[in-house]
Formats: structure tokens, sequence, C-alpha cells
């Protein structure tokens, strides 16, 4: 089961901040395992949503 690999071949993630379909670049060549964002943009979105998240949820309601 020999695969080649082209173009229209490549991996492709899902953006979990924009829901878009983004698919391997070069530049993520060393640590596409790690990719979650399609951008710096939706990353940074999304460590924003995490700390508003953060701050609205009452951890220790005691
Ligand atoms: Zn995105």
């Amino acid at each position: 089961m020999a695969r080649q690999r082209s173009k229209s071949d490549l991996p492709n993630k899902i953006c979990p901040v924009c829901g878009r379909p983004f698919s391997w670049r070069k530049k993520w060549s060393d640590c596409w395992e790690e990719v979650k964002y399609c951008s710096q943009r939706c990353r940074r979105r999304k460590s924003q949503a995490d700390m508003i998240t953060y701050v609205l949820e009452p951890k220790n309601l005691s």
C-alpha cells in the first residue's frame, strides 16, 4: 500500500477557533503534531478565550 504524497494529499487539520480546515505547511514540518490553529491570530484568540473562561469560571467555590 504505497501512497504517493502529492500536493493535494497534504495532512489537514481543522482550526478549533475559526472552524476552517488548514493544511500542512513547510514551516510546520518540525511541529505539525503540535500545530492546532491555522494562524497566529487564531492562536491568540484561543488563548484570550481561555483566559476569559478562566476568569469567569469560579473554580474554588467553597
Ligand atoms: Zn483559525
